[in-house]
């Protein structure tokens, strides 16, 4: 969580540029916003609790002078949202400015030692130790690069540091991580650091990554990497990055989300276009495997757990879901190299499944991952991976990473499916003539559901609390779509096995309670049927999401919305959570939330 840019270049204000790059890295936090420049030999410094551009009408942002400067939108994890605890964070003589992604675990050990030494500390954060450190290591003679790299070996936790000083003869940048993450990118006269890569997409589409253990300098003229550990310089190539700066911005619609729930059919078509070799060789593991586990948080463990239907249907295996935060407290260290662990995260940097990913490995589990974001830590753990195609996403609930995550699930159930023989070939391909369709299909269900999902919402929006509820694969569609209606509508929203419903949540149940039903047209719906009988008799106001044509089911529904097309079983969830991330993104309006931005939640959970 935490944005964080820094950029220096010949000649020139940045202020402008880092008050963009902050706008596009807000969906990683929005408590509060700063920024700081170096200019005549002193730092220029504006911060702020509040969304950027609360804070930019307060403050004007892009008003400040000078080539080099760091900026951050925070997601507080120390310390209360506020302009005090705002990053960027200071050293005593006001030359050292810091901004920090992450945690640092013996930040109360350290502030007491500073104080002691007669360091006045201004914030409540864990972060605000870190110039103080360098303030001391620059005060005993070092340069900025060799006061941050000690600076790393007094600090325990995750990190993403950027620093500069006022101290230094030329301009330059300082930058160093462990556990987050960093990304820098180069054009002439200009160096760019960043969290993430859309900050800087508009500038350049090369990026160089920086790893966990390297310290970088950055000057207008070039970069320097350096491992931490023995000074040694690292030269590294930068990758090409395909997503262009226009997929980064919204494109004429409202919001992110309505724009990438709107992209979904390119996201689907492009990650079909895969090579096959990826597929295979992630399949080739799953099928000398003795046991699988499917590891992920959020949205992604949804994935995970439609993916488990794919690959019983289809490939004859049924692999274990564990949200990855509970995998070690699990498995006891029961693990074997003839495990493999499939851990999907969309941005490859969640720490929860980052560290369930490294404690496998420890154990010797084979890791293939399944991500949305080049270069990511995932992609650097794990033996084989998977990246999908969506693009940038920016809208803080995931929708089209949700998408592609069960495009990857389903080819990948296909290609393990060929090797174990499971299902007929004829079967197989008739799976794969579907996939094809799939873009069209999706397309068409947007359209056919955004007018009912909207309408919908405004009838009742102003609902305390309502039920999903789905059997088999639906389960997935279902807890997604609670899922979805909590993070920007914030409505108390629960996902249940219609089968379990009446072991206790249908005491909930009176007159005009909604209860949404997720009823494909599988093997499921007779039981369903059944259920919203059940729910009905309680006074229940019934919201089914049916195939096209079912005439029975509309008939015993207050409101439906309807798939316009047959879908193959066990990729239902594809087609049936569109019209519930409509219906979650038109409750969200409805209600006056902005759903790029709901409450307490950032993009990328990078805290454990
Ligand atoms: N721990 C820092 C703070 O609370 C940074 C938080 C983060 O990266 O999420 O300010």
């Amino acid at each position: 969580m935490c944005g964080i840019i820094g950029v220096v270049q010949k000649r020139g204000d940045v202020a402008p540029f880092l008050h963009q790059a902050l706008k596009r890295l807000e969906y990683r936090g929005y408590d509060s916003v700063g920024v700081t420049t170096i200019a005549d030999g002193r730092l220029h410094i504006k911060k702020e609790k509040g969304k950027i551009e609360e804070v930019h009408r307060k403050l004007n942002l892009d008003e400040m002078p000078g080539s080099m400067g760091i900026g951050h939108t925070r997601w507080a994890t120390h310390g209360i949202p506020s302009m005090l605890n705002s990053h960027p964070h200071f050293d005593c003589s006001g030359k050292i400015a810091v901004v920090h992604n992450g945690v640092i675990d013996n930040f109360m050990e350290l502030r007491a030692e500073l104080r002691e030494k007669g360091h006045k500390l201004q914030s409540e954060t864990d972060t605000e130790v870190i110039p103080h450190l360098i303030e001391d290591f620059m005060r005993d003679g070092m340069d900025l690069v060799h006061a941050v790299r000690e600076t790393t070996k007094r600090i325990q936790g995750t990190y993403a540091i950027v620093a500069m000083s006022t101290n230094a003869e030329e301009n330059y940048l300082v930058c160093t991580r462990d556990g987050n993450p960093l990304v820098i990118g180069r054009k002439k006269d200009v160096s760019y650091v960043s969290s993430d890569i859309p900050a800087f997409l508009p500038m350049t589409n090369d990026m160089i990554l920086l790893l966990d253990g390297e310290i970088a300098s950055l000057s207008a003229d070039g970069i320097k990497i350096e491992k931490i550990s023995d000074e040694s310089e690292v030269h590294r190539d930068s990758i090409r990055i395909s997503w262009t700066a226009d997929q980064a911005q919204k494109s004429g619609y409202p919001h992110f989300m309505l724009k990438e729930i709107h992209e979904q059919p390119d996201a689907i078509r492009n990650t079909l276009r895969l090579r096959s070799e990826v597929i295979r060789e992630a399949a080739e593991i799953i099928n000398s495997s003795e046991r699988i586990f499917m590891l992920a948080m959020g949205t992604s463990g949804h994935a995970a757990r439609a993916g488990r239907h794919m690959f019983s249907s289809i490939a004859g295996i049924l692999p274990v879901f564990e949200l990855a935060s509970d995998f070690s407290d699990t498995v006891y260290g029961a693990l074997s190299d003839k495990d493999c662990i499939i851990a999907i995260t969309q941005s490859g940097e969640t720490t929860d499944t980052i560290s369930a990913v490294k404690y496998a490995k420890e154990h010797g589990a084979k890791i293939i991952a399944i991500t949305n974001v080049v270069g990511s830590s995932i992609t650097r753990l794990a033996d084989h991976t998977i990246l999908t195609q969506a693009g940038p996403e920016i809208g803080v609930a995931a929708t089209k990473t949700f998408m592609v995550q069960l495009t990857s699930l389903a080819l990948l159930a296909l290609s393990v499916g060929e090797l174990t023989g499971f299902a007929d070939s004829r079967v197989i391909k008739t799976k794969r003539e579907f996939l094809e369709k799939l873009p069209d299909i999706i397309s068409d269900t947007i359209s056919r559901n955004e007018e009912p999902a909207r309408r919908l919402a405004g009838q009742i929006y102003d609902k305390p609390s309502l039920l999903f509820l789905g059997r088999g694969v639906s389960m997935a569609t279902a807890e997604e779509g609670a899922l979805k209606l909590k993070e920007i509508a914030y409505n108390h929203a629960e996902a249940y096995s219609a089968g379990e419903s009446k072991h206790g949540p249908i005491a909930l149940v009176q007159n005009d309670y909604p209860v949404i039903f997720v009823v494909p047209n599988d093997e499921t719906r007779s039981r369903m049927i059944g259920n919203i009988m059940e729910m009905k008799a309680r006074g229940a106001l019934v919201i089914s999401v049916i195939s096209k044509d079912d005439k029975e089911l509309e008939s015993l529904s207050n409101h439906i919305f309807t798939i316009p097309w047959d879908i193959e079983p066990e990729f239902s969830t594809m087609a049936f959570i569109i019209p519930l991330q409509l219906f979650s993104y038109y409750m969200a309006l409805r209600k006056g939330y902005d759903p790029d931005k709901p409450r307490n939640l950032a993009k990328s959970v990078t805290v454990l």
